[in-house]
C-alpha cells in the first residue's frame, strides 16, 4: 500500500533520516518506536508531505508522491495524501468549532458530499468514538482523552484508506490513554491500516503486526512484536527496550 524506499531527509547539516525503506501493506497495523530525536515524527510527516524530502521515494498505492527526491505535481501531491489521516500528540481541534463542527468543516470544503450525507457520518463517527453527547461542545471543555477522540473522528470523516498516530497518547494523562488505545483497537480490528509512533509498548505487544524500532535516522530492525521484544537482534534496540519495558 505504502512503499518507501531510500528515503533521506536533512534540516541544513543536520541528516535526519538516512536512506530509510519499508512497505506498508493494507491492513498493517505498525507501531514505529525509537527514543526521542530518532525521526519518528519527520518520517510520519514526509507520508503525509508535512515535510519534503530530500531524496528517495514514496509510493502509495503504486502512485509517486516522490520518486528519487523528485515530487509529483500538486494536484496528484494532493490527491494521493487525501487518502492518508493523521492523528497529533496535541490533538490540533479548532478551538472556536464545536466537536461536530470540527468533524464536518474538511469533508464540507472538499465539497463531494451533500451536506445530509456529511451529517449522518458525523453522527455515526461520534457514536463510535463514543462521544455522541459532546457533539456541541467546544474542544477547550473537553478531557484530553476526548479530544484526541474527537481528532480520530475527524481523521475518519475523510474516509482515509491510512491512518498515521504520532504519540497520540502522550500528551494524555495516565488514566485517559486507555479510551485512546480502545478506539485504535477497534480500528484495528476493522482492519484499518494504521501507523503508530508510540511508547505505549503494551499497545503494540498486543495490536502491532510489525514493530519497528528506529534510532538515529534508521530503521534499525522491524518484526513481529513478539520476536522484536522477545529476541531482539541488535544491541540497541536491546538497550532502548531495556529502558522503555
Ligand atoms: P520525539 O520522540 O522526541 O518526538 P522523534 O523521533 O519524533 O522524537 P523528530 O521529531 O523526527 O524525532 O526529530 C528528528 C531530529 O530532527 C531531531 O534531532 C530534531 O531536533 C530534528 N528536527 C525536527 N524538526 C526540525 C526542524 N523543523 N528543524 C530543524 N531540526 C528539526
Ligand atoms: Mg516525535
Amino acid at each position: 500500500m505504502i512503499e518507501v524506499s531510500n528515503l533521506k531527509k536533512s534540516y541544513g547539516e543536520l541528516e535526519v533520516l538516512k536512506q530509510i525503506t519499508f512497505d506498508v501493506n493494507k491492513n498493517d497495523v505498525i507501531a514505529v518506536i525509537g527514543p526521542s530525536g530518532s525521526g519518528k515524527s519527520t518520517m510520519l510527516r514526509s507520508l503525509i508531505h508535512l515535510e519534503e524530502i530530500n531524496g528517495g521515494s514514496i509510493a502509495v498505492s503504486g502512485h509517486y508522491l516522490v520518486m528519487d527526491g523528485v515530487y509529483s505535481k500538486p494536484q496528484e501531491i494532493k490527491q494521493i495524501t487525501s487518502k492518508m489521516g493523521m492523528v497529533f500528540q496535541h490533538f490540533n481541534l479548532f478551538p472556536h468549532l464545536t466537536v461536530k463542527e470540527n468533524l464536518e468543516i474538511a469533508p464540507k470544503m472538499a465539497k463531494v458530499e451533500s451536506l445530509a450525507e456529511i451529517q449522518r457520518r458525523s453522527t455515526e463517527l461520534l457514536e463510535k468514538v463514543g462521544l455522541s453527547d459532546r457533539a456541541q461542545a467546544y474542544p477547550a471543555n473537553l478531557s484530553g482523552g476526548q479530544k484526541q477522540r474527537v481528532a480520530i473522528a475527524r481523521a475518519l470523516m475523510m474516509n482515509p484508506e491510512i491512518l498515521l498516530f504520532d504519540e497520540p497518547t502522550s500528551a494524555l494523562d495516565p488514566e485517559l490513554t486507555g479510551e485512546v488505545l480502545q478506539v485504535m483497537k477497534d480500528l484495528a480490528k476493522e482492519h484499518m491500516t494504521m501507523i503508530v509512533v508510540t511508547h505505549e509498548m503494551g499497545f503494540a505487544k498486543e495490536v502491532a503486526n510489525k514493530v519497528m524500532f528506529m534510532d538515529n535516522g534508521e530503521i534499525i530492525e522491524s518484526g513481529h512484536p513478539n520476536e522484536l521484544f522477545m529476541n531482539p537482534k541488535f544491541d540497541r534496540t536491546k538497550a532502548f527496550l531495556n529502558r522503555s519495558l
